[in-house]
């Protein structure tokens, strides 16, 4: 599923292809994928520009000329292709531009949506979902890392580094990568962890995210970029989806175990 790189880089190249381009029609082919009436989103959206895309977590937020956003989340399975290869299953919403250009949004497990709202009401909206800091912010610090583990002494740090309200953009895959690079177990209590692990944890973090976003993301699943290119991270992944498989730093076996539900795997010669 996309995590910050993945829908950053989506981001980025949505940006460099559809900013300032009219969307001429567009077509929403089920309903349950938008939050208000077919019929008004249709009307509402045809006719504007896109002036700007940004994101928050591993949302997308797509600002219209006319006064209203759409925020987009992929959640497992959403695709954004545009004018590239087909995605997965159907698209069930096109967005023609005025050049011809076609925008598809792909979804086949449908856990994702595009919603329809009013710019101005974008930022009360995204405050009420209580986001973490943005990992490649500059304003996420070691100090700022610091003092929100502090707040959770007890949690495990691989299903909080997951937490989107502690920290945003971080999923499954890539906080698995993190505790690797840190050398740090996925089920160590925040307490545990010494300055020196804590100071590992925040430069991997930021140093696992960087490259992955220049690799446009890991397709472990059904992520394409918005060219449907898949992202070219997947043979740098250290002990995600490695269950079994020698360990890349001691050729140890890769364990795998269920943690908060998910599929976790780390190496317990490597990670303390
Ligand atoms: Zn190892």
């Amino acid at each position: 599923m996309p995590e910050f790189p993945e829908v950053e880089t989506i981001r980025r190249q949505l940006l460099a292809k559809i900013k300032n381009k009219k969307i001429k029609s567009v077509e929403v082919k089920l309903a349950r994928m938008i939050n208000v009436p077919v019929a008004s989103f249709e009307k509402i959206v045809a006719g504007a520009t896109i002036k700007d895309i940004h994101r928050r977590a591993k949302i997308l937020i797509i600002d219209l000329s006319n006064g209203f956003s759409i925020l987009v989340h992929l959640k497992m399975t959403g695709q954004l292709i545009y004018d590239g290869k087909e995605g997965t299953g159907k698209p069930h919403i096109i967005y023609t531009f005025s050049d011809g250009s076609q925008l598809k949004h792909y979804d086949f497990r449908l856990f994702g949506y595009a919603k329809l709202v009013e710019t101005r009401e974008v930022e009360k909206i995204l405050t009420k979902e209580k986001f973490g800091p943005e990992i490649l912010d500059r304003s996420f610090t070691l100090e700022v890392f610091k003092n929100l583990l502090a707040q959770k002494p007890k949690a495990k740090i691989k299903p909080l580094l997951m937490d989107q309200t502690f920290i945003a953009g971080v999923g499954n895959i890539y906080s698995q990568e993190v505790c690797f690079c840190a050398k740090i177990l996925p089920t160590r209590i925040v307490a545990t962890l010494t300055e020196e692990e804590i100071k590992n944890l925040c430069r991997c973090l930021k140093k696992i995210l960087t490259a992955a976003l220049e690799h446009k993301g890991s397709s472990v699943d059904s992520y394409v970029d918005v060219g449907g290119e898949k992202g070219t991270y997947v043979p740098r992944l250290k002990v995600y989806g490695r269950e079994g498989e020698p360990c890349v730093g001691c050729r140890g076996k890769v364990k795998t175990i269920k943690l908060a539900g998910r599929g976790t795997s780390f190496c317990e010669a490597c990670q303390k």
